[in-house]
């Protein structure tokens, strides 16, 4: 094992269970909802922390967002993270996923060498999954998705177990690379009280275009190709139905009902 410089990319999202879509804009609200770190992050986070201890290193935690994304690089540094970059401008505004690794890669290259990108699998807001791909194709890097099992670093490659439609397969890569890391992969450590006071004092750097020598037509809106035109939530389909009578009763008519709705019965599936 070696020491590394791991960059850990890590996105602010809104609370999963608060989080809604403006029904007009259809765009994700934002505005008086609570902000948390993305909760795929947390794995991201945690192999960072796992690969340092392991093997020495630093580890560096960078998230684009408004000034008050600076709030998820202060909880990274509380578990363990050295250092925080927050890309935050009004022209980062309005980024769709390509904008966003543009910016998040421009960032990565400023920050003067690194070995490893590691980024959550997606994100529970926009959850895309294409955003770590994105980071490692601009970066020039082989990247792998959803690490489902710790890396292994063996001189200058990596060995990745991830997750395939079809299996898990094991990668060996040269390094610099990105992974992005899957739900459960390890056990991510909650802050000590020791972290928690470093995050406080700890100063963040904050980059805008200028700092991160980015195209101004490849960042926010202008450097967007994609329009969101439309948003739908999922259709409901819940049926309900009151069962009457005694025990008895009532569990011989929910035996009734489900038998009615095996495959070619009435109301059960084709
Ligand atoms: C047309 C369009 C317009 C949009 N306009 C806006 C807008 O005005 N305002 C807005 O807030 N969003 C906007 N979005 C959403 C924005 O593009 C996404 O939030 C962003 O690109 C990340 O995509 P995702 O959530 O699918 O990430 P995923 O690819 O699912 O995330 C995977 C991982 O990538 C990393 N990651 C993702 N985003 C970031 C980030 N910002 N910083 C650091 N790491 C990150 C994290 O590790 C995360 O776990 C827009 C999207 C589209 C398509």
């Amino acid at each position: 094992m070696r020491a590394l410089r791991i960059i850990v990319c890590i996105k602010q999202v809104p609370h999963p269970d608060e989080a809604k879509v403006d029904p007009e804009t259809g765009l994700v609200i934002r505005d008086g909802v609570p902000m948390v770190l993305n909760p795929n992050d947390y794995f991201a986070i945690e192999e960072s922390l796992r690969l340092k201890e392991t093997g020495g290193g630093e580890g560096v935690a960078m998230t684009m967002g408004p000034p008050a994304a600076e709030a998820v690089l202060r909880e990274a540094i509380s578990l363990g993270v050295d250092d925080g970059v927050l890309l935050c401008h009004r022209s980062f505004a309005g980024a769709d996923t390509l904008a966003t690794a543009y910016a998040l890669a421009r960032g990565i290259e400023c920050l003067g060498g690194y070995d490893l990108v590691l980024t959550g699998s997606r994100s529970t807001d926009g959850e895309t999954g294409q955003v770590g791909p994105q980071i490692a194709e601009f970066l020039g890097i082989p990247h792998a998705a959803e690490l489902i099992r710790p890396v292994e670093v063996e001189g200058d490659h990596l060995l990745a177990w991830h997750q395939t439609d079809y299996g898990q397969e094991l990668l060996q890569m040269p390094l610099p690379a990105l992974l992005t890391v899957a739900k459960g992969m390890n056990e991510p450590r909650l802050p000590s009280l020791r972290g928690k006071m470093r995050a406080k004092k700890q100063a963040i750097t904050v980059w805008g275009p200028e700092e991160i020598k980015a195209d101004p037509d490849r960042i926010g809106l202008a450097g967007s190709p994609t329009r969101m035109l439309e948003t739908t939530l999922p259709a409901r389909k819940t049926r309900s139905k009151m069962l009457e009578g005694s025990l008895a009763e009532q569990v011989a008519a929910l035996l009734h009902e489900l038998a009615d709705m095996l495959p070619g019965k009435a109301g059960g599936r084709p």
